[in-house]
């Protein structure tokens, strides 16, 4: 687990800092107020991030950033005194970035700042230059934000490396390189990966001011002009980050329900509309099964309505890593719906009755304790009908499954029963 170590010797800043990384922050860390305590905690090495005061009552010339940068612990420095030298001495040594301590806001803004570097330990992001120095110098401003970084010099192994990482999240290129250009790699790039969920930043000289335009035209969600400053370039990169973050919220929010943060209903038609499609076209195995809670509104009278809540929570969770990749969806209140396209009807009953099973036997925790729920799933596999009529052949087969006596699996055309 990441932890952050935090070094501030004014109690009030204590209180402060205190009271934000509890709320906002998403690691543990420890606070320590001289550089003879800092001494002994860095020892224990799993600081991913420091956060230092570089005026401290046994170390009044910034001697802890030494200490933090010998112990290759990425820092953070926050000061009182606004110094353009030392500044620029500080950045040279290495350090992530300078905030001036204003106001409480400030440490706010730091703890931010914290937790986007926590998680761009698992960004990777591909860097496309052709300048060995230029990359370089841009690679170890990425890595200082603890980027995971993928170069290559053209356009071309720029495409190779996306389809080799395909998780990859973020590229930044360069304009000339030879083989493909820069231009040339976004347009092609933007024929799979939209812009509102994969960002590219081109690198523009300022020597050729009509460029920066020109990449946002054909692409790019942003620019950078070098040689660019240390702000800059981190604003930059940062914030587009973060746009593309609050898409993807904005997105799941419309797409996810909010209690089992599954997908919802409207997301599920519109999936399954497509899936449909494609398997009428290739006449391949598309198979729906919708799974309903036993006696549910009996555990709401018994046990409240928040210990409902739990249970579907909880079982949302099962429903995920039981059916991997497969589309899930709460498609009611305690009812929800699978699909799952290319593999046989057979197998599917098989899958259906192990995640009955695995219901059956677990353990829900409410606040009272420990409670089983069962399901009853009806299922039913395309022939060449419409998708509202196979979801309506697996609700007869769930009906079924409930008149069986429930806790039963059943597949629809004819209605049998999986197991007993
Ligand atoms: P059956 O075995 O026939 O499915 O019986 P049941 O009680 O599960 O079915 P019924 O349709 O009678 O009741 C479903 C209950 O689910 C009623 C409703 O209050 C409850 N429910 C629906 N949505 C939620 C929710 O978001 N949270 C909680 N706690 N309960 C919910
Ligand atoms: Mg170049
Ligand atoms: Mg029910």
């Amino acid at each position: 687990m990441p932890k952050l170590l935090i070094i501030e010797d004014s109690v009030m800043m204590q209180k402060a800092i205190m009271h934000v990384a509890k709320t906002e922050l998403d690691c543990r860390f420890d606070i320590v107020s001289t550089l003879a305590e800092a001494h002994q905690f860095v020892t224990d090495n799993d600081y991913y991030l420091a956060l230092a005061d570089l005026n401290l009552p046994d170390a009044p010339n910034g001697e802890i950033v030494d200490l933090l940068l010998k112990s290759a612990i990425p820092t953070i420095v926050l000061t009182a005194t606004l110094n353009e030298q030392k500044r620029n001495l500080m950045l040279r040594k290495g350090v992530l970035d300078y905030i001036y301590k204003e106001n409480r806001d400030s440490y706010y803004q730091a703890v931010k700042f914290a937790n986007q570097i926590l998680h761009n330990r698992d960004i990777k992001v591909l860097l496309a230059d052709d300048s060995l120095t230029l990359r370089s110098h841009i690679r170890k401003q990425l890595q200082k934000l603890l980027f995971q970084v993928i170069e290559v010099s053209n356009g071309v192994e720029a495409l190779a490396a996306l389809e080799k990482y395909p998780e990859i999240e973020l590229l930044i290129t360069d304009y000339n390189m030879p083989e493909m250009d820069g231009m040339e790699l976004i347009r092609n790039v933007r024929k799979t990966r939209k812009r509102d969920n994969f960002p590219i930043i081109g690198l523009s000289s300022s020597s050729d001011p009509t460029l920066s335009a020109k990449f946002i035209k054909h692409g790019a969600n942003d620019f950078l002009v070098t040689p660019f400053i240390h702000e800059e370039f981190q604003w930059r990169i940062l914030k587009t980050m973060e746009q593309i973050k609050l898409i993807k919220e904005i997105t799941d929010s419309a797409n996810r329900d909010y209690l089992t943060k599954l997908y919802n209903r409207r997301y599920f038609f519109n999936h399954a509309k497509y899936l449909h499609k494609q398997a009428s076209a290739n006449g391949s195995s598309l198979v729906v099964a919708l799974m309903d809670i036993d006696f549910f509104k009996k555990i709401n009278d018994n046990y409240g309505h928040n210990s409902g809540d739990a249970i579907l929570i909880q079982l949302s969770a099962v429903m995920k890593s039981s059916f991997g990749n497969f589309t899930v969806a709460r498609y009611g209140g305690e009812e929800f719906i699978v699909i799952i396209e290319q593999i046989e009807a057979q197998k599917c009953a098989t899958l259906f009755e192990l995640f009955r099973k695995k219901i059956a036997a677990y353990n829900f925790i409410i606040p009272d304790g420990e409670i089983s729920v069962t399901v009853s799933i009806g299922a039913a596999a395309l022939a060449d009908e419409s998708l509202e009529r196979l979801i309506s052949n697996a609700d007869i087969a769930l009906y079924e499954a409930k008149e069986a006596g429930r806790n039963k699996t059943i597949f629809a055309r004819p209605p049998v029963l999986v197991t007993g």
